[in-house]
C-alpha cells in the first residue's frame, strides 16, 4: 500500500477518527487511545496499549504525519532548536522552536518547497514538491514537544511553503491544533504568514478562527514589491491590504506587516516613509496593525544583504514618528542557521553530492 492510499488518521478530529475505527470494526474508545498516543508523537509501532494485531494493522494501513527527526540542531547561543524533518516519503522540511519568556513557540513548515518565487528566500529556489498534510504539519509539532519534553504554547506558520497556497490542509491543520483533542493550543498564539494570496485572506477570515494574521509586505509600492515578490503581480498591494484590513474588521484581529530590509532594495527613510504613507491609506487607526522588522537574512544564492544598524535604527524610527509601532526582530538561533530553508537545501544538495 502506497503512503497517498493509507488512511490518514493524524490528520482526524477525534470524532471523525471513532467513526473510521468504527468501520473497520474496532472498538470506539481505540480511537481515544490512538488519538492520545499521536498527539504525544508516538507512531502506531509504540502505541502498547493496542492489541498488536490492531497495531500492525493500522501501521500497513494507516497514517500518522509524523516525521522522523533526520537531524537536529541546538543553539548554544539562546537553545533554539532545529529540526529537519522527513516524512516516509523521503521529503524533508525544516522546524524551529524558539523559547521565549512568555512561553515556547515552533515554526512550522506547511509544504515542501514553494512557488511563490519570492526573489530573497531559500525556500523558493527549487520550486514546490508537494504540499504538507494537515496531520504532517500537527505531527512536525507533536515529534517536537516529544523530543524537548515540554508543552509547546504557540505556533508561527513561517517556515518553509506558502500557507494559504495549501489551503484546504492549512485550515484543516488550524481547526486541529486548536482543538482540545487536537493540539490543544489557543488560537491567539498562532500566527500564519502569508505572502499575500489576498483571495485567500478573504476565504480565512470566515473560518471563524482567532488566528493573527502576518502579511510579508517587505516593499511600501507595487513597484518595489513586485520586483522582490512575482506574487505582487496578481495581487498588488492595494488588493492585499485591503483584504487585510478588512480581516481586521471581521476578526477584531490586529495584523502584523513583516517587513525584510533589504540593503539598497526597500531600506531608506524615503521607503519607510512611502510605507506609513501606504499603510495609512488602508490603516487609519495605528493600533489595527504591528510592524515587525527583519534585516534579511542573507542567503548564499540570492546576493541580497542587510543594511547597517544604523539605517534598521532609522527605518523604525520614521515608522514610530509616522504612528506605526515597529519591532526590530532579534535573531535567535544565528550559530544554527535557524532561518527557514537554508538546512533543506544543504540536505538536498548533500544527497545530490552522495555517490549512490
Ligand atoms: N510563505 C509565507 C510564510 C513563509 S516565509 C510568507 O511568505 O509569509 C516566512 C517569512 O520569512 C516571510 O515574511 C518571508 O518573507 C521571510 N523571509 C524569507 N526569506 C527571508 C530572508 N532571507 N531573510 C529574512 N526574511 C525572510
Amino acid at each position: 500500500m502506497t503512503l497517498q492510499d493509507k488512511t490518514d488518521l493524524g490528520g482526524m478530529t477525534l470524532s471523525e477518527m471513532e467513526a473510521y475505527i468504527v468501520s473497520i470494526g474496532q472498538s470506539k474508545f481505540r480511537a481515544k487511545q490512538i488519538n492520545d498516543w499521536i498527539r504525544r508523537g508516538c507512531d502506531f509501532a509504540e502505541m502498547t496499549n493496542l492489541p498488536r494485531a490492531l497495531r500492525d494493522t493500522l501501521e500497513t494501513t494507516c497514517y500518522t504525519g509524523l516525521p522522523r527527526i533526520a537531524e537536529k540542531y541546538v543553539s548554544a547561543i539562546d537553545g533554539t532548536v532545529k529540526y529537519l524533518f522527513e516524512f516516509p516519503d523521503g521529503q524533508c522540511v525544516e522546524s524551529v522552536v524558539m523559547f521565549y519568556h512568555h512561553g515556547t513557540t515552533i515554526c512550522i513548515s506547511s509544504q515542501v518547497g514553494c512557488r511563490m518565487g519570492c526573489k530573497f528566500c531559500a525556500s523558493t529556489i527549487g520550486g514546490k514538491v508537494r504540499d504538507l498534510s494537515a496531520s504532517e504539519m500537527l505531527g512536525q509539532i507533536e515529534v517536537a514537544a516529544r523530543d524537548i519534553g515540554e508543552r509547546i504554547d504557540g505556533v508561527v506558520m513561517m517556515g518553509i511553503g506558502e500557507p494559504l497556497d495549501n489551503y484546504e490542509n492549512t485550515v484543516r491543520f488550524l481547526h486541529l491544533v486548536t482543538s482540545p483533542d487536537g493540539g490543544g493550543i489557543g488560537a491567539r498564539h498562532i500566527s500564519l504568514s502569508t505572502s499575500g494570496l489576498a483571495d485567500k485572506i478573504r476565504a480565512l477570515e470566515k473560518e471563524d478562527l482567532q488566528i493573527t494574521l502576518s502579511i510579508s509586505l517587505h516593499a511600501p509600492n507595487d513597484e518595489t514589491r513586485s520586483a522582490i515578490m512575482p506574487v505582487n503581480k496578481k495581487f498588488g498591494i492595494d488588493e492585499l491590504l485591503s483584504a487585510a484590513k478588512h480581516y481586521f474588521d471581521v476578526t477584531g484581529r490586529r495584523v502584523s506587516m513583516e517587513y525584510t530590509l533589504i540593503s539598497g532594495k526597500n531600506d531608506t527613510v524615503r521607503d519607510a516613509l512611502a510605507l506609513a504613507a501606504t499603510l495609512r491609506r488602508y490603516f487609519a487607526r495605528g493600533d489595527a496593525l504591528h510592524i515587525n522588522l527583519i534585516p534579511v537574512n542573507p542567503v548564499r544564492e540570492t546576493g541580497f544583504a542587510a543594511g547597517s544598524r544604523e539605517s534598521v535604527r532609522a527605518f523604525a524610527d520614521t515608522l514610530e514618528q509616522n504612528g506605526f509601532t515597529a519591532t526590530v526582530r532579534r535573531t535567535l538561533g544565528p550559530d544554527i542557521n535557524a532561518s527557514c530553508g537554508q538546512l533543506r537545501r544543504a540536505n538536498l544538495q548533500n544527497k545530490e553530492r552522495t555517490p549512490v
